[in-house]
């Protein structure tokens, strides 16, 4: 291909919810495929992929908690789940001929490696894609703020959110259709006019480091590969 990457390095972040197709729970296979083919578009045109995977089709922590269970404890099997939707993304991706590494911030001796930074650049810097699982290692965070640290982390050039809508709104698209989408807003604004786009530990992250973010549809096939060349996808947070 003749496009150029606008990107040398990127930390794509998708939610365990994007794993689950059109199913209410766990992995459908099909997404999975679809998903490697894009990333491998993106490593073919010689990107480099950090990958952070939620865990929300699996586990949630606090959705745990609201049946009784003990916050942390939720937290914990949240961040398992992540370490599975990893797995399964390593396998897809391999079967496309993409060497993958999966790294876990919860030691997993025998599963995946454990999370090592310089090792994660090194990986990355040769060309194979990284998952970084468990999300930070620690309850009470999201994967949001996982994929907002390990990028800064490894100092990937931008965080890419993919999500089910095509960036940010003023009101939840799906509920309001009259809602409008921001093409570019800066963290403040996201934070002035409360958009939940990522959690405030997130967007204080990326904010304190000066690190942009686009949000944008991945349901949409070749939205990723246009981002990645610069296309206008979605909505960029900024300064
Ligand atoms: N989690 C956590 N610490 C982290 C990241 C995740 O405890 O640093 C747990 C938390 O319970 C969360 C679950 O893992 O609900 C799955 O992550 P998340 O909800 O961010 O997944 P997504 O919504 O992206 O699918």
């Amino acid at each position: 291909t003749d496009r150029q990457p606008k990107y040398n390095r990127i930390l794509l972040k998708l939610s365990g919810e994007a794993l689950m197709g059109d199913g209410d729970f766990g992995i459908d296979p099909k997404v999975l495929d679809r998903m490697a083919l894009e990333i491998g578009q993106l490593v073919g045109i010689g990107v480099q992929v950090g990958l952070v995977i939620g865990g929300g089709n699996l586990f949630r922590g606090a959705a745990l908690q609201e049946a009784g269970m003990d916050r942390v404890t939720g937290d914990h099997m949240g961040m398992l789940a992540t370490v599975m939707n990893a797995l399964a993304m390593r396998d897809a991706l391999e079967r496309s001929n993409i060497n993958t590494r999966v790294m876990s911030a919860i030691p997993m001796s025998g599963v995946v490696e454990h999370y090592d930074r310089r090792r994660a650049i090194r990986y990355l810097s040769g060309g194979d894609v990284v998952i970084f699982s468990a999300g930070t290692g620690n309850p009470f965070f999201t994967t949001d703020s996982a994929a907002c640290l390990r990028g800064i982390e490894s100092e990937a050039d931008v965080v890419l959110k993919a999500t089910k809508v095509d960036g940010i709104y003023d009101s939840d698209p799906v509920k309001n259709p009259g809602a409008v989408k921001f093409d570019e807003l800066s963290y403040d604004e996201v934070l002035d006019r409360k958009l939940g786009v990522m959690d405030l530990t997130a967007i204080c992250l990326v904010r304190d480091h000066q690190m942009p973010v686009r949000v944008f549809n991945m349901n949409k096939p070749g939205a990723l590969l246009n981002v990645v060349v610069g296309g206008n996808e979605g909505t960029l947070v900024t300064p």
